[in-house]
């Protein structure tokens, strides 16, 4: 196979952050809501254009399943609440994924969380067994690098 090697470049260091997620559907969303709960300065990078993932730009129907956490129960609960008409207020697991992606973003609103939507995470570059760097590319944006702080 023919290859090319690209030449090396400087890459802005756009922010520093404890944690960095990559992929904000339910596991993503989730931990990035947790680590910043607990007080870590959290990025969570997604190239949609909205939070979520398969719960909702996937259009899931239903979450299905046996686990239960305080955290789904509070999902459940800010989804009830925000629902109109037949929903409203009842704690079900259908999901009206509009009104998913609303509770999705106050929760990680509250909890400090920074989200950049349509950004591509598109490498890793690691120092032994660390990651110390998320390159990601955002539309209508130079490349950029996330530098955990530690
Ligand atoms: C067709 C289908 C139907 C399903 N139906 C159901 C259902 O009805 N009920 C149910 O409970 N489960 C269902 N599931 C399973 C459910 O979707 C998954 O268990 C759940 O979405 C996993 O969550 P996740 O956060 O790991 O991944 P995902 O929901 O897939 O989220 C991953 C996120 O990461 C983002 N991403 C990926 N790569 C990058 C990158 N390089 N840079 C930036 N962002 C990135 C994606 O855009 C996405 O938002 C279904 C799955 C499929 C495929």
């Amino acid at each position: 196979m023919k290859t090319y090697t690209e030449a090396a470049r400087e890459l802005p260091v756009a922010g520093e952050y404890d944690v960095i997620v990559a992929g904000s559907g339910p596991a993503g969303a989730s931990a990035a809501v947790t680590a910043g709960r607990l007080g870590a300065r959290v990025l969570l990078i997604e190239w949609n254009n909205a939070v979520g993932g398969m719960s909702t730009s996937g259009l899931m129907s239903h979450w299905t399943g046996t686990v239960t956490s305080p955290l789904y129960t509070e999902i459940l609960t800010r989804c009830a609440a925000l629902c109109e008409g037949e929903g409203k207020d009842r704690i079900v697991p259908w999901i009206n994924p509009e009104v998913l992606k609303s509770v999705w973003l106050d929760m990680l609103r509250e909890a400090r969380v920074t989200v950049l939507l349509y950004t591509f995470v598109c490498g890793v570059v690691k120092e032994g067994n660390r990651v110390r760097a998320f390159p990601s590319e955002r539309a209508g944006n130079p490349t950029e690098k996330c530098s955990p702080a530690r």
